[in-house]
């Protein structure tokens, strides 16, 4: 979520990221390449996390001491959200092979996607004393300057019946505003994915507002022209994100008014990983996403704390897919206001 400077010093910057792009997915054997490693990265630059998990545990039985393939094994634990799995054996790979920078970088991104961004922080300034050329590494330098941003690094219970302390800032549209102006427009290079966008979109939004038990409404609108709420997708991963940072795969931009109420916003999603993709994203990662954005354009500034939860900041597998009981209250209470 990106807050665009208004007609008043009103200015923040803030959006969902994570770690991985930093995590190398090293093809260091100790020995000949093994067919199943080749195939093992094969699957992982597909994003098919099951196969390749298999490929490199099958090439960790041939090479049962090689640090490199076990830190493979343990990305393959992180992108499925087996977060205790990838940090036993991202712990046995740094006993057998020694520390190397690779292996703190997926460490952090285990801590990250957990929600404690203390421990993923000190695993990234881990790496670099490890090897200091990371430290000039821009995106290291970027992940860290996020980690250490309030937005995303929300402090507060993960237990609590809302995050509402967590938050940077909140603000619900006005009563006036109701119902919200929706308008959900065209991608005229991605035609055919525009009625499952749409859907995505009506569904989040009658989520949230199901949750402020009525006091958010919205109506979809014929034209962009006085939306309060404008949404776009998109196959270009730089309009969503910079410096490679990967995240919940949107962004929310928004005007503020003088009373710190929303002005209007604009959803991008990406739903296809750029524009030669074979197939378009789907299922609860593309759905988290919509929702979170939406969640983001409702008015809240900030990220909840917990990884369950829907305004945690970053996407996991396995992570909420429709409101968890402290996003339902969270909005409510911003609404009750
Ligand atoms: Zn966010």
């Amino acid at each position: 979520m990106r807050i665009l400077e208004t007609f008043i010093n009103n200015k923040f910057q803030r959006k969902a990221f994570i770690i991985t792009m930093l995590v190398a997915y090293s093809s260091q054997t100790n020995s000949i390449a093994a067919d199943s490693q080749r195939d093992g990265f094969e699957y992982v630059k597909n994003k098919n996390f099951l196969k390749a998990l298999d490929c490199f545990t099958a090439a960790l039985k041939e090479h049962p001491n090689s640090w490199a393939i076990m830190q493979s094994v343990g990305s393959c634990h992180l992108e499925l959200g087996q977060y205790d799995r990838a940090i036993a054996i991202l712990q046995k790979s740094i006993e057998v092979g020694g520390l190397h920078a690779s292996q703190c970088k997926n460490m952090a991104a285990v801590y990250q996607r957990l929600g404690q961004p203390k421990k993923a922080l000190s695993w990234l300034k881990l790496a670099c004393s490890v090897d200091p050329t990371q430290a000039a590494d821009p995106n290291v330098q970027a992940a860290i300057s996020k980690l250490q941003d309030p937005a995303n690094n929300p402090s507060g219970s993960l237990t609590a019946s809302d995050y509402l302390s967590s938050l940077v800032s909140f603000k619900g549209w006005r009563k006036e505003s109701m119902p919200l102006k929706v308008h959900v427009r065209k991608n005229i290079q991605i035609p055919g994915f525009y009625d499952e966008f749409l859907s995505l979109i009506r569904e989040s939004f009658d989520q949230w507002a199901v949750a402020t038990g009525g006091a958010v409404s919205y109506r979809f609108v014929e034209s962009p022209d006085g939306a309060n709420v404008l949404c776009d997708y998109t196959d270009r991963r730089e309009l969503v994100s910079s410096q490679h940072e990967l995240g919940i795969d949107g962004i929310t931009e928004m005007l503020v008014k003088r009373d710190n109420t929303p002005g209007s916003a604009n959803i991008i999603v990406l739903v296809k990983d750029g524009p030669g993709a074979r197939t378009f994203k789907q299922g609860p990662l593309l759905r988290l996403s919509c929702l979170h954005e939406v969640g983001h354009t409702l008015g809240m500034h900030g990220h909840s704390p917990n990884n369950h939860d829907v305004m945690f900041s970053a996407a996991t597998f396995g992570g909420a897919s429709s409101l968890t009981e402290r996003d339902k209250s969270t909005i409510r209470k911003i609404y009750q206001r």
